[in-house]
């Protein structure tokens, strides 16, 4: 049963200039991006409204900050922000006021009391000891331990926190790698829920936090502790393109048309588009206030939701995905074996080879690729300078 929404909660939405309309239509769009119909924006509203003694600590570890300015970017009047005041976000190194001695205590007071949330940004930079990052003169990772051991649940936001993301790439000097992993290697079983994508969507966090709100537990997992309501289908399968792919019609870099086949919307496979083995909601999220997302603003998805917390440094997503705008090493999609994106372009306009193209993408999607091995690619066009995206 929903609770009564509180009338100070509304008086304070109105201070900041957020009316109830804007509020309930705000918890639309979270049920929607939780998988519930949007009958359920007042049980939304009411465990917002209820969430305003639920502790949470906001940690930056190997970071370029990059999902903080994410979670700036969500709107203004800026709902989300107001739902992450609510939730009393005790320690936000990055955006608080506090500093020094002030807001290190306010992590000790937190973890004292207990019943807090953790979310983590950045990798842990596990190198010299810990002792590449170092906090309030401790080894960074002592603060993570601490913390998170004594945690109800981390919440690891941005590809970094997921598999060491960009900071773990080879040759990884920090030898940085993901929360989930590291807790795990020191026997910390605080439950880890990952949030892969770079950065992190601002949308998805506030619905996990919405979540644990509204049922008091985290949402149900994949494989990979992802939200299933989040991480299910392939970006593919809802992409606006998808028609253009399944035409054969693809923006093919350097050719006399690129610049027709970019004003047309054309698929953007051969450009190196990771849509269908990358499974996110970006398509229907969307991004910066739901103005846009990666592919229709002309650039492929370079598969940044393909982080995967058990495959933290070297060889993680980063390095799965490199080079990004590059053709795909190998698709290798099942039922017809490894082929190169510009066959598929050269071929796909046959409608049985379209059949035969898609069905095996659908088959991929399926199950989660991590990642598509190109380190033989690399090798072969090291061979041969002037295959730029084609197959020899
Ligand atoms: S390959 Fe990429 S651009 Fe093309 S339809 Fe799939 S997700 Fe969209
Ligand atoms: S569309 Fe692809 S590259 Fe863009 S944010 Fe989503 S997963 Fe990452």
């Amino acid at each position: 049963m929903a609770q009564e929404v509180r009338g100070e909660f509304y008086d304070l939405l109105a201070a900041r200039g957020v009316t109830r309309r804007d509020f309930m239509k705000f918890c639309g769009s979270v049920a929607a991006v939780i998988g519930l119909s949007e009958v359920y924006a007042p049980q939304i509203a009411s465990a917002i409204a209820a969430g305003t003694l639920q502790p949470a600590l906001w940690l930056a570890h190997g970071l370029c900050t990059g999902c903080t300015e994410s979670m700036a970017q969500i709107g203004v009047p800026d709902v989300p922000t107001i739902v992450l005041d609510l939730l009393s976000v005790n320690y936000w190194e990055t955006v608080m006021a506090a500093a020094g001695t002030q807001a290190e205590d306010n992590i000790t007071a937190t973890v004292d009391k207990g019943g807090y949330i953790v979310i983590v940004e950045g990798s842990v930079m596990t190198g010299q000891g810990g002792n590449v990052l170092r906090i309030a003169g401790k080894p960074g990772v002592d603060e993570l331990k601490e913390v998170c051991s004594k945690a109800k649940a981390v919440i690891a936001v941005g590809s970094c926190a997921v598999d060491g993301g960009w900071v773990a790439g080879d040759p990884n000097p920090a030898k940085a790698t993901g929360v989930q992993a590291y807790l795990a290697q020191n026997g910390i079983k605080t439950p880890v829920v990952n949030l892969p994508t770079c950065p992190v969507n601002p949308e998805w966090v506030v619905s996990v936090l919405v979540d644990y709100l509204l049922v008091g537990a985290l949402p149900p997992l994949n494989e990979f502790n992802e939200p299933k309501s989040l991480y299910s289908e392939t970006i593919h399968d809802n992409c606006p393109r998808r028609g253009h792919f399944e035409n054969g019609e693809f923006v093919q870099f350097g050719s006399a048309d690129q610049t027709a086949q970019e004003a047309a919307g054309f698929c953007l496979y051969q450009m190196g588009c990771k849509g269908p083995q990358t499974k996110t909601t970006c398509p229907l999220v969307r991004w910066n206030r739901r103005v846009s997302w990666c592919v229709e603003s002309g650039s492929p998805c370079i598969g940044c939701g393909t982080a995967d917390p058990l495959k933290g440094g070297p060889g993680n997503w980063v390095d799965a995905g490199t080079p990004f705008l590059s053709r795909l090493a190998d698709t290798r999609l099942p039922g017809i074996g490894g082929v190169q994106p510009s066959t598929i372009g050269a071929v796909v306009g046959g409608v049985a080879a379209a059949g035969l193209v898609v069905h095996g993408v659908v088959s991929a999607s399926k199950g989660r690729i991590k990642g598509v091995p190109q380190e033989s690619e690399k090798k072969f066009d090291s061979k041969n300078k002037s295959s730029e995206g084609g197959d020899k």
